[in-house]
């Protein structure tokens, strides 16, 4: 490995030891760009690794709402603006109960790259609370929201950092963020924050697009295989927005999505999630707060396993859609003994890196990372921020064809990359270095700071 690159990941390491996720995403992106810094010796004089690493500008606040008991509560809210040098910063916000800065820095950190990866002008940051929502009602969880963007306003704007949804975090929660804005700031300025509801700025199919996305990836891998979607079955993860989407999309063409999973188990539909009534349920199992997959097994009389990840199931397609880690080194095992041909990571950063390591090394398996198969959601985040600085409004058909353009366009742009550097057809890598390119390129360009 390149020198300059091993010192900046050692470095890394012992700074943030207690940030283990952080640490962990930094290894898997730096130590595929190694060959690209081979080839830039000014990388090492501007220092430019040291800098991309260290977010720009890290907000800490505390976040104080009552109960509908009248007990008040105390929260620790984050937002990381971690580079943005090609664009505002842009990135969802994460409400968890297990959020803190290492989460938070990992995902700003990898939406450096899958933003630059989308083409469009948006700088990479992420934020988010230890807020647990499960089992909240409306009313708090409004309250909740309006302090935090009480802690937050001033910092952020449509030229300067834009928030979105991320888990725990849907229209609703980006209503009351935003209604909150707008009173403090007395404007109406909706570019501000992404996901929002149609009536008030929102994007047609931002809600789908996480999920359209994925597939429409997926199709690209597919059709270089010479292989049809239709007919496939899709072992994927989690319930919430992004699998949604994805089962959405899947039905319409014909794959079928066997497994879903929450917090409490998995569950096996051999049917698949192929009807209107079976993917619109997962919306409704995400409104009512329960955070579980069970209901889908109770509801639909499929098997329900307590306890269990969905991972030693057959299925042609696998993607693990719901958080990080999701796929270990003993599942990865699982999964090529299964003979899955393709591997596509959905949700960010879904597998440890010697999972990953090793599924790369399946000569039978086609891998996809996370940051080029996840990142339509981002992307039409970025084709609602342009609406709303235009005043417009485009069609359901036109943000569609732009989504896929732009999915195509990522796919492409990764293989190449990765031919390009002598490493054959290996999307993980083609994804980091075309990303890294581009932010490269801008840092340069933009002196040192
Ligand atoms: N949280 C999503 C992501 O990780 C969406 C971010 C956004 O739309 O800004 O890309």
């Amino acid at each position: 490995m390149n020198n300059y690159v091993e010192q900046v990941i050692n470095a890394v390491r012992q700074k943030h030891q207690n940030e283990p996720e952080f640490v962990q995403t930094v290894e898997e992106v730096l130590s595929s760009i190694s060959t690209v810094v081979d080839n830039h010796p000014e990388y090492e004089k501007y220092d430019l690794l040291s800098r991309l690493v260290e977010p720009e500008r890290q907000f800490i606040f505390r976040v104080v709402w009552e109960d509908d008991k009248g007990n008040y509560h105390t929260n620790t809210g984050y937002r990381f603006q971690f580079n943005g040098a090609i664009g505002p910063y842009k990135g969802g916000l994460r409400f968890q109960k297990n959020v803190y800065s290492g989460i938070i820095k990992f995902l700003g950190f990898e939406q450096i790259f899958k933003n630059a990866l989308t083409g469009l002008p948006i700088g990479g940051g992420k934020g988010g609370s230890d807020f647990d929502p499960t089992g909240k009602s409306d009313a708090e969880i409004m309250r909740f929201c309006q302090s935090y963007m009480q802690a937050l306003y001033r910092y952020i704007g449509p030229d300067v950092d834009v928030p979105a949804g991320d888990m725990g975090v849907g229209g609703r929660e980006i209503g009351y963020l935003y209604g909150e804005y707008r009173r403090l700031k007395g404007a109406f300025e909706n570019g501000v924050l992404t996901g929002k509801g149609f009536s008030y700025g929102g994007s047609l199919i931002r809600p789908e697009a996480t999920g359209y996305g994925a597939i429409y990836y997926l199709l690209n891998v597919l059709k270089d295989d010479g292989q049809d979607i239709k007919g496939k079955t899709i072992a994927a993860s989690g319930f919430g927005n992004v699998t949604w989407g994805l089962c959405k999309k899947a039905k319409e063409l014909g794959a079928k999505v066997i497994t879903l999973s929450g917090p409490d188990g998995y569950i096996y539909d051999p049917d698949g999630v192929s009807t209107d009534e079976k993917v619109e349920y997962l919306l409704e199992m995400r409104s009512s707060g329960r955070n579980c997959v069970k209901d889908y097994a109770d509801k639909f009389g499929v098997e329900f396993f307590p306890g269990e990840k969905p991972w030693g199931r057959k299925a042609d397609i696998v993607m693990p859609s719901a958080m990080q880690n999701d796929v270990h080194m003993e599942q990865a095992k699982q999964i090529a003994a299964n003979k899955v041909r393709y591997y596509i990571e959905v949700a960010n950063m879904p597998t440890t890196n010697d999972a990953l390591n090793y599924l790369l090394e399946q000569k039978d398996m086609i891998v996809a990372p996370a940051k080029a198969v996840n990142a339509g959601g981002v992307a039409v985040s970025a084709l609602e921020m342009s609406q709303n600085s235009e005043r417009l409004v485009w069609t359901e058909e036109e943000v569609d064809q732009k989504l896929q353009h732009i999915m195509n366009t990522i796919y492409k742009n990764s293989k190449d990359a990765a031919a390009r550097n002598g490493l054959g057809y290996n999307l993980v890598a083609g994804a980091n270095i075309a990303g890294f390119e581009r932010i490269a390129d801008a840092m340069i360009a933009q002196g040192v700071f």
